[in-house]
């Protein structure tokens, strides 16, 4: 998985910027031959043959000691200052040479094979590149920062300096290990949060559909969300509204509604692939062409034209309040980001998908796929991560309903020819 191992060697950008020598270290113990029959699979590297010198039993020795040599010289401020000038430097070079162990020399399943054929940089040279400029720069940044501190608080009176120095060598220790794990972590996690969260789903679908009143006027079985009985047509007030709250997503014990919360409650009843007036669950490519199978009723975009706008707005409305309790779980990592991608799908694309045809909603499903993983990356650095989300949930928004208002675009006029021919 060349494309995996390219994400981690970018993603350890951020623990290298912080140590040079123990992340090399602990890649180098990764790659280690010997060292394999006692490590998970998930976090064994194996390294291309031009750079077997370097995990040697030799070359272990000396890094070890140079990493012990820049953790002691960590804590002291003055070598830290005089360090200062060189540590980027170091760090970059050292990015280079681990991301020659991480990444594969593989390129024909890479995405742009054809770059590489044209003779252009090769894949693996312009993953390196961005990881040593990235490392470079998260690293100067550092530098910048922590000189900026030491004139703040010249004779580190807390130790504040000491303690973050010592996070500094657990972060440098242990991320690595997680970095080469996590792209893989991230898409376990986002698969196992998605099927929970689609089986939760399911399962309120099936208790709505087993809560049923009876209709005044012919005693049929109704969903109590209805404004119309679906066999003799008798006008209801709706006795349970969705009103999308995030914990209580219905309102019980209705007794008047304003038109325009009728509304909403009826493209809220659509969203969850429900019928708008009858409630009852329909299947979304008949009822765009056909109407509910159950009650007739027929989106008649001559009679509310501007129907789908407040759709995507409802849509839309809802969607944005996730940008910010998601953006704050993804300070942690990856668990932020399978998150988002669940509350994407669920509330984002599932709701606006409805009106996507089968051959559009292809290409736009891989596109967007291409760009979840590309965006996996900074996804692993933490608080670089604090700007993928929301980047994320706003593309998916403009994204869809913009391909979603073309569609209803081109399904409007067909829909109006159906209403005409039922007229005459
Ligand atoms: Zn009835
Ligand atoms: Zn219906």
């Amino acid at each position: 998985m060349p494309f995996l191992a390219t994400l981690s060697a970018i993603s350890s950008s951020a623990p290298l910027a912080s140590r040079a020598f123990m992340p090399l270290l602990i890649v180098c113990i990764l790659a280690n031959p010997s060292c394999h029959e006692y490590l998970p699979e998930m976090i064994q590297i194996n390294p291309p043959e031009n750079m077997l010198w370097l995990v040697s039993t030799q070359a272990l020795v000396i890094i070890g000691i140079l990493s012990l040599l820049e953790i002691c010289a960590d804590k002291n401020n003055e070598l830290k200052e005089l360090m200062d000038g060189v540590q980027t430097w170091v760090k970059t070079i050292i990015a280079i040479l681990v991301g020659m162990m991480i990444i594969p020399e593989v390129t024909e399943e890479l995405v742009a094979p054809e770059l590489d054929r044209a003779g252009f940089i090769s894949w693996k040279t312009s993953a390196i590149f961005v990881t040593a400029l990235l490392t470079f720069f998260l690293s100067s940044m550092r530098v910048r920062f922590f000189r900026f501190w030491g004139e703040m608080d010249d004779d580190d009176i807390f130790h504040i300096r000491r303690i973050v120095s010592y996070f500094e060598d657990l972060w440098a220790f242990l991320a690595i290990p997680v970095v080469i794990a996590m792209p893989i972590l991230a898409i376990i996690i986002s698969a196992i949060f998605l099927a929970i969260a689609l089986l939760y789903q399911r399962l309120l679908h099936y208790l709505d559909d087993r809560e049923r009143i009876t209709c005044g006027s012919c005693q049929t079985e109704i969903k109590p969300s209805a404004s119309v009985c679906h066999q003799c047509d008798a006008d209801h007030i709706p006795q349970k509204l969705l009103n999308w709250k995030i914990f209580r997503s219905k309102q019980d014990n209705v007794e008047a509604l304003s038109p325009e919360l009728e509304e909403k409650h009826q493209l809220r009843l659509l969203s969850s692939r429900c019928c708008p007036n009858c409630a009852e669950r329909i299947e979304i490519d008949k009822y765009l062409k056909e109407g509910c199978m159950k009650c007739c009723q027929k989106l008649d975009p001559e009679f509310n034209p501007d129907w789908f706008n407040k759709y995507k707005s409802e849509v839309i409305a809802r969607a944005w309040k996730f940008i910010i309790p998601c953006t704050i779980l993804s300070l942690i990592p990856v668990l932020g980001f399978a998150v988002s991608i669940v509350v994407i799908k669920l509330y984002i694309v599932a709701p606006l998908r409805i009106f996507l045809g089968m051959r559009m909603k292809f290409t736009l499903r891989w596109g967007m796929r291409l760009l979840t993983l590309l965006l996996l990356i900074p996804a692993c650095i933490p608080v670089v991560s604090l700007l993928v989300v929301p980047i994320l949930l706003a593309v998916h928004i403009l994204v869809y309903s913009r391909y979603a208002e073309k569609r209803i675009g081109k399904l409007a006029p067909e829909l109006l020819r159906s209403t005409a021919i039922e007229i005459t």
